[in-house]
């Protein structure tokens, strides 16, 4: 099943206000069966999203090394952000819990990935395993983001590199709402916000806490979905003179306002990266947790007997329960 495009955004029924989700409307009981077989690109193709995908290209080419060993990008989806870091680092594994968008993103990127399906909430690689990740449109999408984020410090090596996003339950517009009185949610209290399924707002302090609680030192910080929204809903032909924000985004960013925040975060300490050539030796079995082997379908776990499927370049990392 495929989406229309006019179907590739919800609609905040406390203001009307469009919001930039990007989520087709589904009733998917997981976050990682929201986007199969959905056509994300389609979502970020329309006129209205041209300056805020500009916007976060440009954040993101901002605040990712200038070169690296190994890069994961944690829900790489069609593989929107790759032409950001393929050409920076030495290995690039795309990583998303969708068959259909992993395989879009195959197409994008020449096969020069290494492709992996799996469950977030169970990364399939080994400690130290990179020293860069990046996590876009994907964090408000995490049940547990305590223990991803333990298991994300676990497979970056010490002075590796993140680079996430997060829908900010404190932005200008959340903030307004809640003042003029048409929003339950106290935008400036700082547990998530859970109200809307399959999407959660986070607060600044919520996240910052939360990252270095697990050994992050937040470095960078840049906000975008203020000026772009606004180049957004005026006529195309405006659009070339109109800005994307990019200059004031470390504004809007170190003031909290803007709808979504871009981070920068380095670990602390750590172990220093593995050293290994080729990127299938960085997989570890996600049940548990010995490093799986070749198999003529795939890859195989010697310890638990979990097999991993090896489909058309699409590693299955996920934990088959049959
Ligand atoms: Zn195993």
């Amino acid at each position: 099943m495929t989406y229309e495009t006019d179907e590739l955004c919800s609609c905040d029924s406390a203001s009307g206000l469009m919001i930039d989700t990007g989520l087709p409307p589904s009733n998917a009981p997981n976050a990682c069966d929201l986007y199969e077989n959905v056509a994300y690109d389609q979502y970020w193709r329309r006129a209205d999203r041209q300056k805020l995908n500009e916007l976060e290209h440009a954040i993101v080419n901002e605040l990712l090394p200038i070169t690296g060993q190994r890069i994961i990008d944690l829900g790489c989806g069609y593989g929107r952000l790759a032409d950001c870091y393929m050409n920076r680092f030495r290995i690039s594994v795309m990583f998303d819990g969708s068959r259909s968008l992993l395989q879009a993103a195959q197409k994008i990127t020449g096969g020069k990935a290494l492709y992996v399906l799996g469950d977030i909430n169970h990364l399939p690689f080994k400690t130290a395993a990179f020293d860069c990740a990046i996590m876009v449109r994907t964090f408000h999408h995490l049940d547990d983001s305590l223990s991803f984020t333990k298991n994300l410090r676990r497979i970056l090596c010490g002075g590796g590199t993140f680079i996430v996003n997060y829908s900010n339950k404190r932005n200008i517009y959340r903030v307004l709402k809640y003042l003029l009185g048409n929003r339950s949610h106290n935008p400036f209290s700082c547990e998530p916000d859970t109200a809307e399924p399959n999407f959660i707002h986070h607060h600044p302090d919520f996240i910052r806490k939360l990252l270095e609680n697990a050994g992050f030192n937040i470095s960078d910080i840049r906000g975008a979905g203020i000026l772009d929204k606004v180049a957004g809903v005026l006529p195309t032909f405006l659009f070339p003179i109109l800005p994307t924000g990019k200059t004031l985004a470390k504004v809007f960013g170190k003031l909290f306002l803007a709808p979504w925040i871009f981070l920068k975060a380095t670990v602390n300490a750590g172990e220093t990266l593995l050293p290994t050539t080729a990127a299938e030796e960085l997989l570890n079995c996600p049940q548990c947790g010995s490093q799986p082997v070749r198999s003529p379908s795939g890859f195989y776990c010697k310890e638990c007997q979990q097999v991993y499927p090896l489909d058309d370049g699409i590693i299955d990392m996920r934990i088959s329960t049959t």
